[in-house]
């Protein structure tokens, strides 16, 4: 039986330039990976049905486009998001370090005090790590945040990250019925 459409949820995708969020959202939205994919050529935003727990959800998942090499991210990106996805790159202790300054500006900007927060470690299809599983769920953990280790090129954990950040979401009513 067709269900109706829950809610429409925006859901941000941050993090460091070229830790994998383009590729993250592409993977979810059209399972697909391009290793040529030129690093931050970002799509604006893109849309997706899910059924989670019985109810459907219609994502609205905003990447941002390449804009966060120059730190101008605007309070319109943050405003009404009730989920939001912190990458990192398990092969860039760079990216994993500058994880504090993207929460602050989360907190910063986000108009939701209590969104839901998913951490994701991305690249553990590479034979470089810089980052082990530990250090992210004790980052994760510390946050209040979801945690899962992740490949855009694999699919590993792909659909889990999304999964569970609406799960929770659904879960603490609250946040998302108006
Ligand atoms: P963004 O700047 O955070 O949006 O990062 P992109 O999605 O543009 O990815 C940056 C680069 O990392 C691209 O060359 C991707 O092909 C590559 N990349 C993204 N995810 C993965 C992954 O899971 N594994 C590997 N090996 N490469 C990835
Ligand atoms: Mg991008």
């Amino acid at each position: 039986m067709e269900q109706d459409v829950l809610t429409t949820l925006k859901i941000l995708i941050i993090g460091e330039s070229g830790v994998g969020k383009s590729s993250l959202l592409l993977r979810f939205t059209d399972d697909t990976f391009d290793p040529e994919q030129a690093a931050t050529i970002g799509v604006d935003f893109k849309v997706k049905t899910l059924q989670v727990e019985g109810n459907r959800a219609k994502l609205a998942i905003w990447d941002t486009a390449g804009q966060e090499r120059f730190r101008t991210l605007t309070p319109s990106y943050y405003r009404g998001a009730q989920g939001v996805i912190l990458v990192y790159d398990v092969s860039s202790r760079q990216s994993f370090s500058k994880l504090e300054t993207w929460l602050s500006e989360l907190e910063t900007f986000s108009t939701k005090h209590d969104i839901i927060k998913m951490l994701v470690g991305n690249k553990i299809d590479m034979d470089k790590r810089e980052v082990s599983k530990e250090d992210g769920l004790k980052f994760a953990r510390k946050h209040h945040m979801l945690f899962i280790e992740a490949s855009a090129k694999t699919k590993e954990g792909v659909q889990c990250a999304f999964e569970e950040l609406v799960e929770k979401i659904i879960q603490t009513p609250g946040l998302w019925e108006s």
